[in-house]
Order: structure tokens, then C-alpha cells, then sequence
């Protein structure tokens, strides 16, 4: 190992960011984030003009009256945070996940059906990876009782577990997720495990008894809603072109008066034309009373005709911006503001996240169909191309290594200068299918968009743990699906 003092330093690989009047540095290889005081804006003022042997760097210090004890206490420091490095350093490859990574949420695809028409379904729409043909179109008992086995079985070590519901529309096979819900529960205690279960529908089929059927058993629930009735009925439609908004608002109101156990979230997918996020958000969140939104530019190929273009992209940000003020204004007071978008990068800031993979699709999530073959996530349900395996004959587990092979951080070389790496990772494997063709492409796309609202989170970050560090705690446990 090299003596410290023989060393020639350069700046190690950060992004600076600003938040409640202190600076901070996001510190890249760690994913971590470190304030910056004056002897550290000074050192790294230093290494700016280029790199210094160790001896120059202290006397540089020096020069700027830091005694020699202090100025070797602050390299020292600095080089073990890696806010410096040495000047050969090259970037260390991010320990790939075991091979054996437990299992902690298994989605269940309860039917292929839907009772709605949208046309930027990725289920359904044009750029659908399923191959449903010759399949069943809803999960039968003994399917979705393996898939709680399969669940429990490969979650070893881990004492709760999660069970997301979903479709095509979840709830048009309500009668089985009662069953497993039940069965999960049996089987979960039966090992001194929990269950930890959500669902995400179009609400068209909500009725008083499933609403108190998900409120008994603390089920959290997630409608696909698209904002007030003229935007949300352009593409959430019913085979007959009829929009699905009068349908399901007052159902909506119901489940929110009548589920008492869990928060109700509305998740929206912008498209062209359906990007007034302020809008949109404000009618969910104040009209109807849903106490988290979440938003997300439709998945797709670029010609379609509900694309989002690189101007309704920068639109989107700038409402964005608006919002993510907002929501700084509430966490000072110590309150929720309610946009998921903000909530969900605080929390991986917070804990630290530092990506190998972009999310835990094909690792710690899995999704299964109807037919019982087992996808990397829901939205690769059904697709022969993406299977991993049967919930009958288990993991095919050369296809999965292949899956997070190439969607590992280290083989996406476009990502290696990117200081968003260690949240993006290359972003959704699906959304990387649709566009490029290959689950692990980057989504190069949308990089300077993603820097942009990752550098807001950050501030918000900064500002709030400046001015309101204990709001920060509300986002131990948190995980976005
Ligand atoms: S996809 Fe783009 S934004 Fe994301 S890590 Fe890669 S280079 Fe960065
Ligand atoms: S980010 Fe994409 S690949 Fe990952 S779980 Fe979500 S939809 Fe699936």
C-alpha cells in the first residue's frame, strides 16, 4: 500500500448541491451525502486546479492557516470519504448482489384481463412485451397458492414479506386475492412471518365491501388515475371509447372515506397532452382527498402518438420544481405533503442507496402470471421472451443472472461518468425493452431530466436536514415499489 505521503491527489468523484444555506457534497462511488464546511471547501478549492502531491496539498493548506496537525487530520479524512483520491484511482465496480439475494415481494398477477381500454397500456397497448396467447386469463387457486409457497420459501431470513396485487384490472379476480390473502397470512404465521400486502386498480370495481375487506386487512392501495375528468378520460377509457372518470370518482371517494388503515395513493401516468402536473396533483390530492400522488411519464416508444416530446419533458420539470417547493415548505412545518416523487428519493437518500440495479426487479421483486411463470416485475408478466422460470419448477436461474447481468450498474459503461448512477442505475429494465430493445440498456433518454430532478431532491434533502432533521426519520422504513 502506497504511504499517504507519497501520494499525488485529485478530487474524488462528487456532485455539490446546496440546501437550507449549507453546502454538501453527494459523494458518487458511496452514494452518500457529506456536509461541507469551510476546511473542506478549502481543500477540494485547492485540489480544483488540478491534482497535488500530499506534501503540496498541506502546504497549500498551510498557506491558508491551518495548522499541520489540521491539515493532515483533514486529508486524511478527506481521502477515506473519497472526496479525494488518489490520482490513478480507478472506479471501483459495485459488488454484485449474491446469487441466492432473498426474495421480498413477489407481485401477483391476478388476471391478464382489463375491463378499460387505455391505449398507452403496457400491458395491452402497442408496445406490450406479453404473449398471452394460449394462456389463462386469471391466476387459479392452486397457482396463486404455490406463489405464496414460492414466496416463503425463497424470502429465507427475512421475517415480513410483501404480496402487491395486480392485473390487467385486480380487482375482476377479487375473489381469489380474499383466498390468498388468508392463505399468505395462515402460512406467514404458521413460520412467525408477516405479510405485508398492497393492490393497484382502476377502481372501477370498487365496491363498499371490498373497500372494507382492504381496510380489515390493512391493504394498501394504489388507483391509476390520471388527473380531473377532461385528462383523465382522454386515454383511460372503456372499450367503447366511454371515459372511466364518472365511474370511478365516486368509488374513489369511497374507498378513501372508507379505508382506514393504510394511505391511499393515485399514481399518474403523463402522456402528451396530459402533463399539467400542478393540475393534476392538486385535484387528487386537495379535490379528492388521495393523501399520496405519484407520477410517471408514459413508457413507450418515441413516435407514438401520446409520447411526451423533449418540450412537454421540460414542462413536466418545471412543474416538478413548483411541487418539490411546496413539499419543502410542508416538511418544515413537519408535515406530508403528499408528492410521491419527492418522498420516494428522499427516502433512498437517506438510506443510503447505492445502486447496482436499477430497482429490484429479477432480485428482490418478482412478478407472476396467471399461468404461473415468473417475470422480473409485473410489467414483463406474460411475456415468454422475460420469463425466469414457473412458479411449478422454480427459477430458471441462468435466465436470471443473465436479467441482472446485464442490467448491473458495471456493464452499463454510459453510466460510469454519471453522478446520478448510484439512484438511476441505467433506470427501468421495461422502459430500457420498449426503447432500445434490451432490458439492460441505459435509458439515455431522459439523463439530463434525471440529473435535473435528482440535483432538486438533493437540495430539498439538504434544506430539510438543515432546518428540520427529524422530518428525515419518517423515511427509515419507506420503499417505493
Ligand atoms: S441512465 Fe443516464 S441519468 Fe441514469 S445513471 Fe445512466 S447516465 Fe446517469
Ligand atoms: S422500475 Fe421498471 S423494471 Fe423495475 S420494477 Fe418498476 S417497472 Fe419493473
Amino acid at each position: 500500500m502506497m504511504a499517504a505521503a507519497a501520494r499525488t491527489y485529485r478530487l474524488g468523484e462528487f456532485h455539490p448541491f446546496e440546501g437550507g444555506g449549507r453546502r454538501f457534497l453527494y459523494l458518487v462511488p458511496a452514494g452518500a451525502i457529506f456536509e461541507m464546511d469551510a476546511a473542506v471547501a478549502a481543500a477540494i478549492e485547492e485540489l480544483q486546479a488540478g491534482a497535488a502531491t500530499h506534501e503540496d496539498l498541506l502546504q497549500r493548506l498551510a498557506a491558508r492557516n491551518f495548522a499541520p496537525e489540521e491539515a493532515a487530520e483533514l486529508v486524511a479524512e478527506l481521502a477515506a470519504m473519497h472526496v479525494i483520491a488518489p490520482h490513478d484511482a480507478t472506479r471501483e465496480p459495485l459488488e454484485a448482489p449474491p446469487a441466492d439475494f432473498p426474495l421480498q415481494s413477489l407481485v401477483i398477477n391476478l388476471t391478464n384481463q382489463c375491463n378499460l381500454s387505455c391505449q398507452y397500456c403496457y400491458e395491452f397497448g402497442e408496445d406490450k412485451v406479453a404473449t398471452p396467447q394460449g394462456k389463462p386469463k386469471f391466476m387459479d387457486l392452486e397457482t396463486a397458492q404455490a406463489s405464496v409457497d414460492f414466496l416463503l420459501a425463497q424470502s429465507a431470513g427475512r421475517r415480513a414479506v410483501h404480496i402487491t396485487f395486480f392485473g390487467g384490472e385486480t380487482l375482476m379476480n377479487f375473489p381469489l386475492l380474499r383466498e390468498v390473502v388468508a392463505y399468505a397470512n395462515r402460512q406467514a404465521a404458521a413460520q412467525g412471518r408477516t405479510v405485508d400486502f398492497s393492490l393497484t386498480t382502476n377502481a372501477t370495481l370498487l365496491t363498499p365491501a371490498i373497500i372494507q375487506f382492504l381496510s380489515d386487512n390493512r391493504i394498501g392501495v394504489t388507483v391509476s388515475m390520471d388527473g380531473p375528468a377532461e385528462l383523465h378520460d382522454k386515454l383511460r377509457v372503456f372499450a367503447n371509447g366511454q371515459g372511466s372518470y364518472a365511474i370511478i370518482e365516486p368509488r374513489v371517494r369511497a374507498l378513501i372515506a372508507g379505508h382506514h388503515t393504510r394511505p391511499i395513493t393515485a399514481r399518474v401516468t403523463l402522456t402528451s397532452g396530459v402533463t399539467d402536473v400542478v393540475r393534476i396533483f392538486r385535484h387528487l390530492k386537495q379535490d379528492l382527498g388521495f393523501h399520496e400522488v405519484g407520477f410517471a411519464p408514459v413508457t413507450t416508444a418515441p413516435n407514438r402518438l401520446y409520447a411526451i416530446g423533449d418540450r412537454g419533458m421540460d414542462g413536466v420539470l418545471d412543474q416538478f420544481h413548483q411541487l418539490a417547493d411546496e413539499y419543502l415548505e410542508f416538511a418544515l412545518r413537519g408535515e406530508m405533503h403528499g408528492f410521491s416523487n419527492v418522498s420516494d428519493t428522499i427516502a433512498e437518500l437517506y438510506q443510503g442507496v447505492n445502486k447496482s440495479h436499477p430497482c429490484g426487479a429479477g432480485l428482490g421483486l418478482m412478478g407472476v402470471g396467471p399461468s404461473g411463470d415468473i417475470a422480473p416485475c409485473h410489467r414483463f408478466v406474460d411475456s415468454d421472451t422475460h420469463a425466469l422460470g414457473n412458479i411449478k419448477t422454480g427459477v430458471d436461474r441462468a435466465k436470471q443472472a443473465d436479467f441482472l447481468n446485464r442490467g448491473n450498474i458495471n456493464n452499463k459503461y454510459d453510466c460510469h461518468t454519471c453522478w446520478a448512477r448510484p439512484l438511476c442505475a441505467g433506470g427501468c429494465h421495461h422502459e430500457a425493452f420498449v426503447r432500445y430493445g434490451d432490458t439492460g440498456h441505459a435509458n439515455l433518454h431522459y439523463c439530463d431530466w434525471v440529473r435535473d430532478w435528482t440535483d432538486t431532491c438533493l437540495r430539498i434533502y439538504g434544506a430539510i436536514s438543515a432546518q428540520n432533521p427529524d422530518f428525515l426519520e419518517k423515511f427509515a422504513e419507506r420503499k417505493a415499489l
